[in-house]
């Protein structure tokens, strides 16, 4: 099943991306309309939604997508979680996953014109991104993947220069202005996936390829991240987790290589779709 977020409203997106159920007229009033609050009762949207059909299906656009969890309690996001990224970033392979946050008001849809700040450095990292279900405290791996509402693509657009400035690294800062969180477009449930621990996932401006990676090659795969998290702090529906982005930025090119007025962005996660970023 794929899951959206329709201009502020729940919608079921038919396999084809082309058309919507809104979720709040077909229940009845019963789910719906916020995309957020479902992940709170996700059991039981899930049952009813097997019953729902997709008959009345109305065309979408794919500009009129929202993230499909636009404000989530807690969004957390993963450093150097790929050996070859990490290698890149000239940092040794991490014992333990190296956490910070994006902050929601950085968050938008899957198909959109980002205004580039003056005189930065802004870098791409795409990524696998999960979103909760059922959160909770000390989840099992073995029990993780039953946490996941559903799998859906996001990128991690980093301003490297203020991320860089000063004597620590202001990772979320950096990573956390206006519209560069785009989600989407859609979440697909887990169920969809033969394997969800391995997935291909890239990106290319202006045409030319920049990264392609295998979620496999997660040095510490999701269900991995929910137990480790889980064992720290506890997890609510609806938090949703960047996972960290496989080798290919910019900012580790020679020369390096920034995103600049006019380029346009498109990254791609197997099984869910596409993201699409313009720069002003
Ligand atoms: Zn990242």
């Amino acid at each position: 099943m794929r899951v959206g977020n329709l201009m502020g409203r729940l919608v079921i997106v038919t396999q084809d991306g082309a058309a919507a159920v809104d979720v709040a007229s077909a229940s009845s009033g019963r789910f719906g309309p916020d995309p957020l609050s479902i992940f709170a009762e996700w059991s039981a949207f899930r049952a009813w939604a097997t019953t729902a059909g997709l008959a009345g299906a109305q065309p979408i656009a794919m500009s009129d997508l929202g993230a499909p969890a636009p404000e989530p309690r807690q969004l957390f996001a993963i450093g150097l979680n790929y050996l070859d990224h990490a290698a890149e970033s000239g940092i040794a392979a991490p014992d333990e996953p190296t956490v910070f946050t994006k902050w929601t008001s950085c968050l938008s849809g899957p198909v959109t014109e980002v205004v580039l700040p003056d005189g930065g450095k802004p870098d791409w990292e795409v990524e696998l991104v999960v979103v909760l279900g059922e959160g909770g405290r000390r989840i099992r791996e073995s029990d993780a993947w039953s946490h996941v509402a559903g799998i859906t693509l996001g990128q991690d657009l980093s301003e490297r220069a203020m991320q860089l400035a000063g004597p620590a690294p202001q990772w979320s800062l950096g990573k956390s202005l206006p519209g560069f969180g785009p989600m989407g477009p859609w979440l697909v449930t887990v169920d969809e996936f033969e394997n969800p621990d391995d997935l291909e996932l890239g990106c290319a401006v202006n045409g030319e390829q920049v990264q392609r990676g295998q979620t496999r090659d997660l040095i510490f795969p999701v269900p991995v991240l929910i137990a480790k998290l889980s064992a720290a702090l506890t997890l609510y529906a609806g938090d949703v987790i960047f996972t960290g982005t496989p080798p290919g930025v910019g900012v580790a090119r020679t020369p390096q290589r920034f995103l600049k007025p006019g380029d346009e962005l498109v990254s791609y996660l197997e099984g869910v779709g596409e993201l699409r970023q313009r720069f002003v």
